[in-house]
């Protein structure tokens, strides 16, 4: 029998086509294989639990009512200063700042405080309400102070850091209430020579409530003037003696 010339080009045609569907069909990947491709194993997040009383199993206690251990005086490194009273941590005016014994460089830090009484005010408004603050490794302030009741600069009230950026909104709960700050911050980078890389950057929730996001850091804290940053490494969290009674208490800090 003979076949046409076109008979043999036709067939060829058809065993290539059957070949590439056969091709094509070994490696096509199901979808499950597909989705494979971008799912990442590893590193495992650690398990971390909360306690009742809200602490992470990986914090660090920085006070939890019993001692000042994990403190020290500025003034002189010598012990804190500060009283305790019950299970609640109390300035001691004019006594002057403490900090943590501890570095930190980024962190989240829980931290609850209470302004003191009316009578114990300086006046009915201003930065004698109450006045301390959170200084993240000795330099960057987020504000404390009585904000429910008496007014002052908008960037000097509780939640702001302190002459460079207002709080979203006022959280501030009455004098008698606990305000509780639940901050992350992430420490500023500098190369070799000192210079900058990266500002800090902090997130500060008020009572829950968004009042700094991802704000960034302009510089040290100052009350005159915007000094720039100086090369630093990590360093203590330090709480501020403004010569106001103010009371803190469930302080602690994840490493980040
Ligand atoms: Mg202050």
């Amino acid at each position: 029998m003979k076949f046409p010339l076109n008979f043999f080009v036709s067939l060829s045609v058809i065993c290539l086509m059957l070949l590439g569907v056969v091709t094509q069909a070994a490696t096509e990947k199901e979808p499950w294989q597909q989705a494979e491709s971008t799912e990442v194993w590893e590193p495992v997040p650690p398990k971390v639990s909360v306690n009742a009383a809200g602490v992470p199993s990986d914090a660090i206690i920085l006070f939890d009512g019993t001692s000042l251990d994990a403190w020290e005086s500025v003034k002189d490194n010598a012990v804190a200063p500060w009283k305790i009273k019950g299970d609640v941590l109390v300035t001691n005016p004019q006594s002057g700042d403490i900090r943590t014994k501890q570095n930190f460089c980024d962190i989240q830090l829980h931290i609850e405080w209470q302004s003191p009484a009316e009578e114990d005010m300086e006046g009915p408004e201003g930065q004698g309400r109450g006045n301390s603050g959170v200084f993240f490794q000795e330099r960057y302030e987020v504000q404390v102070l009585d904000s429910f009741g008496g007014d002052t600069y908008v960037n000097g009230q509780a939640g702001s850091i302190y002459k460079q950026h207002i709080p979203l909104v006022n959280a501030t709960k009455g004098l008698s209430e606990w305000n509780v700050y639940d901050i992350v911050y992430s420490a500023p980078e500098f190369n070799a020579a000192g210079r900058l890389l990266e500002p800090a950057y902090i997130t500060v929730l008020h009572n829950g409530i968004l009042v700094q996001n991802h704000a960034e850091v302009k510089g040290p804290t100052a009350w005159i003037g915007h000094p720039p940053y100086e090369a630093h490494g990590c360093a203590p969290l330090r709480l501020q003696d403004h010569g106001n009674p103010a009371k803190f208490r469930n302080i602690w800090v994840r490493t980040l």
